[in-house]
């Protein structure tokens, strides 16, 4: 029997992979071969930190840094364009994606989005072209995760004109700020504002921390957080403010200002909102992190099959050696997590359309721009659950491509231990992960409403308390995502294969909703609790399960779209396999669930494993042209062993 997947052109593929910004990805794809970015291992903390901040000046010079901001300034106003350059980045040196990050996403971000033209004139031309050096420092040594909690003051001094920022003690110095080592001169610093006695909650500052000479600014002090388990060329360090003192203007006032004589004014008067407000504009770089450890992973998965497709042990009956890959042992680590992450793929795509639509017009006057597009609450949910997931998956999966690769998968030559190491953290910054699949929850739960901002834990639970379980549960939104898919394709139910479409998005779906509709109800008790907080508390693991069946609907729904854009023929057969894996082998992961429920009988879970076991082999022989549609470029690849 032929197989007709075997006609699957890995460069059709390619092309619907590279969708709208295919022009960007090409050039990064040039990039990525050109000797100056070649992988390096092994070099000191140092080297590696002198040469990332030269990578970055020839990204620079190239016009990499222009992508996302405004065309008076020397940008070319493409959002999605930039957050697909970073991307690709990701491919690569993994330290300069995360300080071209640092530079023009976080600290360019929060200049272009939290400032004001008076800022933008400031800073955007000479950030751009990296004459400025700039940190985003948030975090603090105690808090995190909890960022409206931070204790950095920027107190308003009338007399003077000026804000105090001042570390109140060491809890309070920012902590893993990147660029701060040794690069930057600039810092966008979050702290408390507080005028005329009262603290009005956190706001963003430029403050600037070295001198031209490289020196730290008087009332600075700057310490090295020292070599980390990896992103070493990225100069991480912790920063105290003795009594600094910055001009009123440098206070990033596009949502609340100081006036001269110290009265508060704001466009968001709840400060909470407007908190989550201010937040909400740095949605980029979170999704950039989703689409970074999405491209590590296709590097991963690349060395991987490749590797295994000729790595031999063991004869078989006739003999000759099995090439690993044969094994459906291995064929069951790497083929799934391939499927998934074409699945990451698809979903990150949209997610990046979503977030160039939802973005006002760079090149508009402020004043013009609209507060809020409608459908900017859910984009910011779903780039929470996305990163959340892309990164969990990034770390499972290079780790599994390491195992797969054998003792050669734990020589740094092979790219696997950096990207590892590399990509770790990825987990925990720009938001930890569990914190940010328990946003995802409570976004479900409210239904992207806009007082969502204001609602902590308890108040979340006691607002879904209010309402009927049925009111929670309308809104779910993988229904709505996989309404498309039952009403195109027939069938369903259980009388239908484990192959039906429409099965596996009524299996999702159900998942979801049930998921939801139990949380609510638990958290409805809430409102009668002497402690509604434990209520909450002990919802914890079912909430992060709810965010993930959530998240898995929405990949499910975006392979399906994705897929479909090619026309028919061996690659949309290919793919249509490749999704088929997809779903049943998150099924199959969670079949207890399914199954508890009387919602999967044994034999049709049976079935559903052995599928994914069939499906394994008939995919087997186009795993090369899965990696190959990736189009990782050989020089980022790297690794011997991807190599005959
Ligand atoms: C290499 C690196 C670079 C960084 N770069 C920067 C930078 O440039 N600028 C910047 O501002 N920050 C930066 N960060 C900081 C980063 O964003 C924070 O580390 C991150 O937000 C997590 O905060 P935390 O480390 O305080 O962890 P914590 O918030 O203390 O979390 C610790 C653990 O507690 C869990 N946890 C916390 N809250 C809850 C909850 N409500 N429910 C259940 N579990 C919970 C978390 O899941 C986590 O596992 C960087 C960090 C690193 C490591």
């Amino acid at each position: 029997m032929t197989d007709a997947l075997a006609a699957a052109d890995p460069a059709v593929i390619r092309e619907v992979l590279d969708g709208r910004w295919a022009a960007v990805r090409r050039r990064a794809r040039e990039l990525g071969a050109d000797p100056r970015f070649a992988v390096e291992y092994g070099e000191d903390t140092e080297t590696q930190r002198a040469r990332v901040l030269e990578r970055m000046q020839v990204l620079a010079e190239e016009g990499y840094s222009r992508l996302g901001f405004p065309t008076g300034y020397g940008g070319s106003n493409d959002i999605g364009g930039s957050i697909t350059g970073f991307e690709m980045l990701a491919m690569g040196d993994l330290s300069l994606l995360v300080k071209a990050g640092v530079q023009w996403g976080l600290f360019g971000g929060s200049i272009l989005h939290l400032g004001t033209e008076r800022h933008h004139d400031a800073y955007l031309a000479d950030l751009i072209e990296l004459r400025a050096l700039g940190c985003f420092a948030m975090t603090e040594t105690g808090h995190g995760s909890d960022v409206a909690s931070l204790r950095t003051t920027a107190t308003f001094d009338p007399d003077r004109d000026e804000f105090v920022v001042c570390t109140p003690d060491v809890d309070a110095r920012k902590e893993y700020i990147g660029n701060a080592a040794r690069d930057g001169h600039l810092a966008v610093v979050f702290a408390q504002l507080v005028t005329q006695g009262e603290t009005q909650g956190v706001h963003a500052f430029v403050v600037p921390i070295r001198d031209a000479d490289g020196h730290p600014m008087p009332g600075v002090r700057i310490e090295d957080c020292g070599l980390k388990a990896g992103l070493n060329g990225v100069d991480n360090g912790r920063l105290y403010f003795d009594d600094v003192r910055i001009p009123r203007d440098n206070l990033l006032n596009r949502y609340a200002d100081v006036d001269r004589d110290g009265t508060y004014r704001t466009s968001i008067e709840n400060k909470t909102k407007r908190f989550f407000t201010m937040l909400g504009t740095l949605v980029q770089g979170r999704i950039s992190v989703a689409g970074g450890a999405a491209s590590a992973t296709k590097v991963a998965l690349a060395v991987a099959v490749r590797y295994g497709d000729r790595r031999r042990q063991f004869a078989g009956p006739d003999g000759d050696e099995i090439r690993v890959l044969d094994y459906l042992a291995h064929q069951r680590r790497l083929l799934p997590a391939l499927a998934k992450t074409y699945a990451l793929h698809f979903a990150q795509s949209e997610l990046v359309a979503g977030l160039h639509e939802t973005t006002p017009n760079l090149d508009a006057p402020l004043d013009e721009r609209p507060a809020e597009h409608a459908d900017r609450r859910e984009l910011e949910a779903r780039a929470a659950g996305l990163k959340a997931i892309a990164t969990w998956h990034a770390t499972a999966t290079i780790q599994t491509c390491r195992e797969a690769c054998g003792g050669a998968g734990y020589l740094a030559a092979n790219r696997l231990p950096g990207l590892k190491a590399d990509t770790d953290v990825f987990t925990t910054f720009e938001g930890d992960n569990t914190v940010l699949l328990q946003l995802v929850a409570k976004e479900l739960l409210t239904g992207y409403r806009d007082h969502f901002g204001e609602l902590d834990a308890m108040g979340t639970a006691l607002f879904v308390a209010e309402q009927t379980v049925e009111t929670v549960v309308e809104r779910v939104g993988g229904r709505r995502l996989l309404q498309r898919i039952k009403d195109a394709t027939s069938g369903g139910g259980d009388e239908s294969g484990v192959l039906d479409r429409s099965w596996h998005a009524e299996v999702f779906e159900w998942r979801e909703r049930h998921l939801l509709e139990t949380l609510a109800r638990r958290l409805r008790k809430a409102a009668s609790a002497d402690d509604p907080f434990a209520v909450f508390n002990d919802a914890q693991d079912h909430l992060l399960a709810a965010a993930r069946a959530h998240v898995d609907s929405v990949l499910l729904a975006a392979f399906v779209h994705g897929l479909e854009q090619l026309p028919p023929g061996a690659e949309r057969d290919l793919l249509e396999a490749t999704c088929d894996l997809f779903a049943l082998s998150t099924i199959e992961a969670e079949r207890g669930l399914i199954q508890e429920h009387g919602r999967l009988t044994a034999a049709r879970s049976k079935a559903v494993i052995a599928t994914v076991n069939e499906l394994c082999h008939r995919l087997r022989p186009h795993a090369r042209t899965l990696v190959d549609a990736f189009g990782v470029p050989e020089a980022a690849l790297a690794a011997p062993i991807a190599f005959d």
